[in-house]
């Protein structure tokens, strides 16, 4: 079966299209800087294999991209397929499901409202999401669309941790609780700690306690016990819980009044500092790059090395409170793009997690290979500290097939 993958974002369309029988990603791409009206053109990037086209297109809106990518696949050059009828199905990221949501869904109109009803809940991303929807199924009209939700993994999170302790009422108005996110992300990376151990240490995956450390520019961090998310630190929000590029993660609520009154803040403004003006940005006031972040931290730059410090520190922190929940620990799993590429992090994430059976190799660490698994423990550690890259599209076109042949 092949599928188009989808993940539409406020200016971008990311692609892929899948042969899941072969297990190929037979072309990907990225549309770029769609709607925007900035001195820069909007751009495709195409590739297929090892190669790479990168060009300039007219793509003022996500339906405009949707045929440029659409234009690509079916190329005589750059093209993988000689005609639309070769794609089966089409499988959409949308971000968030609400309570309403806890598995993927076949699209049709009913669904398609649903995701608008949850914009309140999303408002930077799902518009985008159902834009992309919409113009995907304006092109490819014949085939089934299948949305597949970055809240879904962490439905099984009971009330006692996703329930705010605010009065119950907002609760019910307002649907405000924990959602958590990255969830096609945890769900896959827990998945294949989930087949090692169990290969390799013989623990059934029933019974397996494992904490995955998702570290990009988002980042989060789930308790996934027996495979079943059971806490994760994003919450009402993405930006609750660690550290990230610009997003603060856990503060004292109280400052956010308190700043609003200092500084003559609107909620606009305040939603600003917290999602684009903090993390690691913030407190560095360089950059939220990670990669700037060690460069800066190299010369002496203190704030870097400061911003640096509470990022790990803050990750450390979660991975001690959901050993706690999950009862024990089998594994720590890290993954995005610190957590596949950044040895320094974890190291300064697991250095002093020795009691709870944490031993990190240090030449395994440093060597780990780009795109590759690695088990990055000492032989006897009794908790794997594990090295998954994500793959999002793969969960995303398995799903889809799922969800198509369950209505065959
Ligand atoms: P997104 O969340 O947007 O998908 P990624 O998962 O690609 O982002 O992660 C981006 C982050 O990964 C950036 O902070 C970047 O600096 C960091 N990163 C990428 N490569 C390395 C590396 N070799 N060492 C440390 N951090 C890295």
């Amino acid at each position: 079966m092949r599928i188009l993958v989808i993940n539409c974002g406020s200016s971008s369309l990311k692609y892929q299209l899948i042969d899941l029988e072969k297990n190929k990603v037979e072309a990907r791409g990225l549309a770029d800087r769609v709607g925007l009206q900035l001195y820069e053109s909007a751009t495709l990037t195409h590739k297929v294999n090892d190669k790479v086209w990168k060009y300039e297109a007219d793509m003022p809106n996500h339906y405009r991209a949707m045929e440029e990518v659409v234009k690509a696949l079916l190329h005589p050059e750059m093209g993988v397929i000689k005609s639309l009828d070769e794609i089966d199905a089409v499988g959409h990221r949308v971000v968030h499901g609400g309570e309403k949501f806890t598995g993927s869904v076949l699209i049709d109109s009913d669904v398609e409202k649903a995701i608008e009803d949850c914009i309140s809940l999303a408002p930077l991303h799902n518009p985008p999401n159902l834009t992309g929807i919409r113009a995907a199924k304006a092109l490819l009209p014949n085939i089934p669309h299948v949305a597949v939700f970055d809240t879904a993994f962490h439905s099984t999170i009971p009330n006692y941790a996703y329930i705010y302790a605010l009065p119950y009422e907002f609760y019910e108005k307002y649907g405000i609780r924990r959602y958590g996110f990255h969830g096609t992300s945890h769900y896959y990376v827990s998945r294949r700690a989930m087949e090692y151990l169990q290969k390799t240490f013989g623990i059934a995956p029933s019974e397996s306690k494992i904490i995955t450390c998702h570290l990009g520019n988002g980042c989060s961090i789930t308790a996934v016990l027996g495979g079943r998310s059971i806490d994760t630190s994003m919450g009402f929000t993405p930006a609750e819980g660690l550290v990230m590029g610009t997003r603060c993660g856990d503060i004292d609520p109280a400052i956010i009044p308190f700043l609003m009154e200092k500084e003559d803040f609107s909620p606009k403004d305040i939603d600003e500092v917290l999602n684009k003006k903090s993390g690691l940005l913030g407190i560095s006031g360089e950059t939220n790059d990670m990669r700037d972040i060690e460069e800066a931290v190299a010369k002496g730059h203190k704030r870097a090395k400061l911003a640096f410090d509470i990022f790990c520190y803050r990750v450390k922190k979660y991975i001690g409170a959901y050993a706690a929940a999950l009862g024990g620990l089998h594994a720590i799993v890290f993954t995005g793009g610190i957590g596949e590429n950044g040895p320094m992090e974890r190291e300064a994430i697991c250095h002093g997690l020795e009691f709870l059976g944490v031993k990190i190799n240090p030449a395994k660490n440093d060597e780990t290979i780009r795109g590759k698994e690695a088990d990055i423990s000492e032989e006897d550690a009794p908790v794997r500290v594990l090295v998954v890259p994500t793959n999002e599209e793969l969960v995303i076109a398995e799903e889809t097939r799922r969800v198509v042949s369950s209505i065959k």
